[in-house]
């Protein structure tokens, strides 16, 4: 039997994929699996002193990707929108304190306003907190969310409309966050990576499956080949596209 060889080299592990685990549990199990670099979702912060942080991941020779997450632009409320914008700007020192160099953005929606009203707020709020953003040297990613959360989650479910706004902010520090469960099924897909791409855009690519049937609209996202999604396919177009970081596996499951 040939021996199977298996590069880890570009893989990346949100913490998120891990529930149970604490951030330090993450970092030395991945590290022992023979895995060197993450995401972290925020919440995992809390238990930590920044500087505890810093040295698990240089003691285990680890890669932070990217800090999970920032955003909620969109509110009906100015009170709400002022905080957002507050916890923002926390999320970015965080990851600047981390040394993770992207912030992930879910941008937001209010159900009691218009998707067009969100989307002004959304784009009014990242232009404010990108000054900081690039002042600290960290760079923001809009994640473009399926369209089952445009309710309450993201008024921006496309890639076209997350190109359509990271094109009309315009700042080389403002890119997209490709995952193939919110956009795999889009017909439109492979051209606009490609114009993300070539705007130098395509900041983080995200993976898992779409179990089928979906038990879950949140928490039942599949391992990659247990369901639906040619995700070769959606490599092959990504990689067109230029991009070639990371594969970032990102998998919500009860
Ligand atoms: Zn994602």
């Amino acid at each position: 039997m040939p021996e199977t060889i298996v590069d880890f080299s570009k893989l990346c592990v949100h913490t998120q994929t891990n529930k149970p685990w604490n951030l330090e549990e993450c970092i030395r199990n991945y590290a022992s699996a023979g895995i060197h670099a993450l995401s972290i979702w925020r919440h995992l912060l809390e238990d930590l002193s920044f500087a505890e942080i810093r040295k698990l991941v240089a003691d285990h020779h680890m890669d932070v990707v990217s800090l999970v997450r920032g955003g909620f632009f969109a509110s009906t409320k100015k009170k709400t929108r002022d905080a957002a914008l507050a916890d923002n700007l926390l999320a970015i020192e965080q990851a600047a304190e981390i040394g993770a160099p992207l912030l992930v953005l879910v941008c937001g929606s209010d159900p009691a306003q218009s998707l067009e009203l969100s989307r002004d707020q959304i784009r009014e709020g990242i232009s404010k907190i990108l000054p900081v953003a690039r002042e600290a040297g960290i760079k923001l990613a809009i994640e473009p969310l399926h369209p089952m959360y445009a309710a309450d989650r993201s008024a921006i479910c496309t890639m076209a409309q997350a190109n359509q706004m990271a094109e009309q902010i315009n700042d080389s520090s403002l890119g997209v966050a490709v995952d193939v469960f919110h956009l795999w099924w889009d017909p439109d897909l492979e051209r606009e990576l490609i114009r993300c791409g070539k705007n130098e855009r395509l900041f983080a690519y995200h993976i898992c499956d779409w179990n089928v049937p979906l038990k879950d609209l949140l928490n039942d996202r599949g391992l990659m080949g247990d369901g639906c999604i040619d995700l070769k396919q959606i490599r092959t177009w990504v990689e067109a596209a230029g991009f070639s970081g990371y594969r970032e596996v990102e998998v919500f499951s009860d």
